[in-house]
């Protein structure tokens, strides 16, 4: 089998307010909320998932809002920044535009040789937005507030950071097919071919206690192309010492969750069969999905839910 990487599949975020969250990813960002659903684990907690526009892996950012949740603080052993890739010459566009909404940014800068703009969301998650020309062929989504030029294509990528990264870099080399491809200073930089999702950078940081809660990512999980190659994975992951659960069933994807050497819960997720597959293309992002099992508890799971509009 083919054992190039396919990078990340999505990113779940601890959120606050699910609507100030929408209205940030939808109406700032430009994203589009493709999927509303409710956490599988605990339906009285919604599950946002906001896309490039197809919903294609590598562009899935996906929140469980829980208004009362404490702030959390960045730490070692977490997934402490959330990059998305935008085109390389979008940079005065994204400057402008993040100063008209009010929002203080850092940069640009150069990182690894591209230019990098630093900001925090409403739950104060470390965001960049990092200007690839891979990306330009990329599409953006058509009805977004972003124009399409400048449209968010996905996920650059994300920053893990960890007191140790040689561990956590074995595993994303030998099981998720990512590549070293250079250092700087503490940081390392690991790659795969892909355009969108394709980087992954290790922070090696002293310890450093962090908060789970709002605006603290939960999981990133890695793209399996099929079932097969994720029971492969599986296999390698419990190889080599770890304890990756059973295959779960989302529906849109299959899951398998494990703890990372480095303290950050990953993810095994199926490419297929996506979003689609669970509800028609009118209904996506605007009728609650639940899964077969809980559709006869809808009445009571919406009634609980707050109301999210777009
Ligand atoms: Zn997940």
């Amino acid at each position: 089998m083919d054992r190039a990487g396919k990078g990340i599949h999505h990113i779940t975020v601890l959120g606050g307010d699910g609507q100030r969250t929408t209205d940030f990813y939808v109406k700032t960002l430009g994203l589009r909320l493709i999927m509303k659903t409710i956490n599988q684990d605990d339906p009285s907690v919604y599950h946002l998932f906001f896309v490039n526009g197809t919903g294609q892996p590598g562009s899935s950012i996906t929140f469980f809002p829980w208004p009362m949740a404490v702030q959390g603080k960045p730490g070692s052993g977490q997934a402490t920044a959330v990059s998305f890739a935008v085109p390389a010459d979008s940079v005065h566009f994204w400057a402008e535009r993040l100063s008209a909404e009010g929002l203080d940014f850092d940069g640009p800068f150069e990182r690894f040789g591209k230019q990098v703009i630093s900001f925090l969301d409403p739950d104060l998650l470390t965001l960049e937005l990092v200007f690839d020309e891979t990306v330009d062929a990329v599409g953006a989504w058509d009805d977004s507030s972003v124009p399409a030029e400048h449209g968010i294509r996905g996920f650059w990528g994300t920053t893990l950071e960890m007191t140790g990264t040689a561990e956590t870099a074995d595993l994303l080399e030998t099981v998720f097919g990512f590549e070293n491809a250079g250092m700087d200073g503490p940081l390392t930089l690991l790659k795969t071919s892909e355009t969108v999702g394709g980087s992954v950078i290790l922070n090696q940081v002293e310890p450093k206690r962090g908060v789970s809660g709002r605006g603290v990512v939960h999981h990133v999980a890695f793209r399996a192309r099929d079932s097969e190659e994720q029971l492969w994975m599986r296999k390698e992951v419990a190889n080599s010492g770890l304890s990756p659960t059973p295959v779960i069933d989302r529906h849109f994807f299959k899951s398998v969750y494990f703890q990372s050497p480095g303290g950050v819960l990953f993810e095994i997720a199926t490419d297929g069969p996506g979003y689609g597959a669970a509800q028609d293309e009118k209904d996506l992002g605007v009728k609650l999905w639940l899964p077969p099992s809980l559709e006869n508890r809808r009445d009571m799971i919406e009634k609980r839910l707050p109301e999210i509009t777009l």
